[in-house]
């Protein structure tokens, strides 16, 4: 089961996550065939997605978002504050060769854009723009803890052959009983071998970094892939267009064929609905004129 565990050092100060995907992962994959590189970016990004929505606060949806790369063109992933996860990539040309560094994969003019979007009277949308200076996604991620929340951080992430796996600790403000206690956790996050991240329970993994210090393990909670796409997305993304628009379309195409990009659910718009749709639109906008 995918879980994501938070713990807490509290002689330290500090809080961490331990994140494991294998079946949400796995659903991820089994939509696009990513060459290594990209599926290596995406599997961090992945992790990372669900370690930065444990440690805010929001109801809604977390984006995180790479456009306007080269050769990784986009690259985002999403987790609701249901712990409900989907993501995907796209890159141009042969990248099978391309090291999976952040400034091979991207380049230079892309920008990393993480956005909160809560639900409907759930507060404000915001948003962080993150240098990719790092050399790895997590380097980017430290950075941007540190500079835009002012918290100290230390981020692993891990990719594996089934699975993908992520560490956070976190130094939370104020004084801590042990002042030694922030760099001695950081310095020890750093060992975890990617390898145990990815097999180890979450309690072994504490166990082996932490055996010195007194951890407080809380339940973990359960996340999935789930996709937000629907039929009524589809028919609000013609109605979004236009009907001329979408008349048009359906007259070269003879139907209108959209396939989810997260999840590869193919969606049919024949001509009856097409009517339905905009007869459906019509009521609607002159019902709110009243
Ligand atoms: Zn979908």
């Amino acid at each position: 089961m995918d879980k994501i565990h938070r713990f807490l050092i509290d002689e330290s100060n500090v809080r961490g996550e331990v994140v494991q995907l294998e079946a949400s992962w796995q659903a991820l994959i089994a939509t696009t065939e990513y060459p290594a590189p990209v599926r290596q970016m995406l599997g961090e990004a992945y992790a990372a997605v669900a370690l930065l929505s444990a440690t805010i606060k929001y109801k809604g949806t977390l984006v995180v978002q790479v456009n306007g790369g080269k050769p990784l063109n986009l690259l985002v992933v999403q987790s609701t504050s249901e712990g409900h996860l989907r993501g995907m990539a796209r890159w141009s040309g042969d990248v099978d060769e391309v090291p999976a560094t952040v400034k091979d994969m991207f380049g230079t003019d892309a920008t990393l854009v993480i956005t909160v979007q809560p639900e409907e009277g759930q507060g404000e949308r915001y948003q962080s723009i993150v240098n990719l200076e790092g050399k790895t996604l997590s380097e980017c991620l430290t950075a941007y803890f540190e500079q835009s929340e002012q918290l100290k951080t230390r981020l692993e992430l891990a990719v594996g052959e089934t699975s993908v796996a992520g560490l956070l600790v976190q130094k939370l403000p104020g004084e801590a009983k042990d002042a030694d206690g922030w760099n001695r956790a950081s310095m020890l996050a750093e060992t975890i071998q990617h390898s145990e991240l990815l097999d180890l329970s979450v309690e072994v993994i504490l166990n082996r970094l932490f055996n010195q210090e007194v951890v407080r393990l809380f339940k973990g909670d359960d996340l999935r892939f789930k996709c937000s796409c629907s039929q009524k997305k589809v028919e609000d993304m013609l109605i979004g267009l236009g009907k001329e628009e979408s008349e048009a379309t359906m007259k070269e195409q003879g139907n209108i064929e959209i396939d989810c990009d997260f999840c590869n659910t193919h969606y049919t718009i024949d001509e009856v609905d097409l009517a339905r749709i905009f007869s459906e639109s019509v009521v609607l906008s002159s019902d709110s004129l009243h």
